[in-house]
């Protein structure tokens, strides 16, 4: 997630000047609220919608707390209006969340990605990796049932336009990245107008890292003919004398390098139109030095495969 940390701290800048702010924006919107009529009135309200809940900071409660595996945690959230509200948060999109640590001045904020959908009623969840000495990440491994969440946002994310005529994209996640490249999927499969075939490729250190497989799963026998998943396993035991790690299409030893891109850019380039609407081809989310080995200036799909910086969308 080369631009998680960028991304955290570019996400600062919307709280500038929040308090002066609010008053304004709070003026501008009541003055602004069309009227509804019976119908859409009944409709849910977002719990979180810019600029007003990133003026506005809203709280949620935790419901339950999921250990998904050795590091990583599935935290469900209550939105603050129950069922008659819906989180908001568009597919690729995150929300900022905000604690006051025990030692120290300053607030500490941090974006993540639901994995919900952004229309469930009264959900908000969010999969979170705890990082050693983590500040975000630990403090929010430590709630527990009642506990309250003050969260921002949505952060504006991809634009995602559905395309008239089928296209294919190249999806990379690497370890935690994957949350903003699942809900974009997510997004674009659940959306019936949308034809776009993915091409998801997933580099882990081990296959105790792959978390969302039972969600992923589902997607692709869905969605057979628009989705599939490549993992890339780099630890010991995606080392090439290593026992077989399963089904050789599928999971594959080592990092996300040249011979997986070449096939997975392979199969997107061969039948329609590799690409969205924008031109954008491939979308990464992972670690620094991935991001840089592969969507970097001197990285892989520049080299090999001449694509220039607008054609690839990091997070
Ligand atoms: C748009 C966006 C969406 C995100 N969504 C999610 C999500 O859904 N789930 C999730 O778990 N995380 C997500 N992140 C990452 C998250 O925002 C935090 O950066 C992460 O949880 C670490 O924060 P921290 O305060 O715990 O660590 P810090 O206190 O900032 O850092 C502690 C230590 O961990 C290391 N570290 C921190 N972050 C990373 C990293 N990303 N990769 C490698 N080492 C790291 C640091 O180098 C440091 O040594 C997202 C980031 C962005 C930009």
């Amino acid at each position: 997630m080369a631009s998680l940390f960028s991304r955290s701290s570019r996400a600062l800048p919307y709280f500038t000047g929040a308090t002066g702010l609010a008053a304004a924006g709070a003026t501008y919107y009541a003055s602004r609220r069309p009227m509804l009529l019976d119908s859409a009135q009944n409709a849910p309200k977002k719990a979180l919608s810019m600029p007003t809940s990133m003026l506005f900071p809203k709280e949620i409660t935790v419901t339950t707390v999921e250990q998904v595996n050795h590091d990583t945690k599935r935290i469900t959230f209550s939105l603050p209006g129950g069922d008659s509200e819906i989180s908001g948060v568009p597919f690729g999109a995150a929300i900022l969340t905000a604690h006051q640590p025990t030692s120290g001045w300053l607030p500490v904020f941090r974006p993540y990605t639901p994995i919900s959908d952004p229309d469930e009623r009264g959900v908000l969840q969010l999969l979170v990796k705890q990082y050693p000495n983590g500040r975000a990440s630990s403090y929010l491994h430590s709630l527990s049932p009642g506990s309250k969440l003050t969260v921002r946002g949505p952060i504006p994310a991809y634009n995602w336009a559905v395309p008239m005529s089928p296209r294919d994209i190249v999806l990379i996640a690497g370890g935690a990245g994957i949350t903003p490249i699942y809900s974009l999927t997510k997004g674009i499969l659940s959306n019936a107008n949308d034809k776009t075939r993915v091409q998801l490729v997933w580099g882990v250190n081990s296959t105790r890292d792959i978390v969302l497989k039972k969600e992923l799963d589902a997607l692709e026998k869905q969605y057979p003919e628009r989705l599939q998943v490549t993992y890339c396993v780099s630890g010991p035991e995606g080392k090439p004398d290593a026992p077989s790690l399963g089904d050789e299409a599928k999971y594959k030893k080592g990092y996300v390098d040249s011979a997986v891109l070449k096939e997975v850019i392979a199969k997107a380039k061969k039948e329609g139109v590799w690409g969205d609407e924008k031109g954008t081809k491939v979308f990464i989310c992972g670690p620094p030095a991935m991001q840089e080995a592969i969507a970097g200036k001197k990285g892989l799909l520049g080299g090999e495969y001449g694509l220039v910086k607008k054609e690839i969308h990091a997070f």
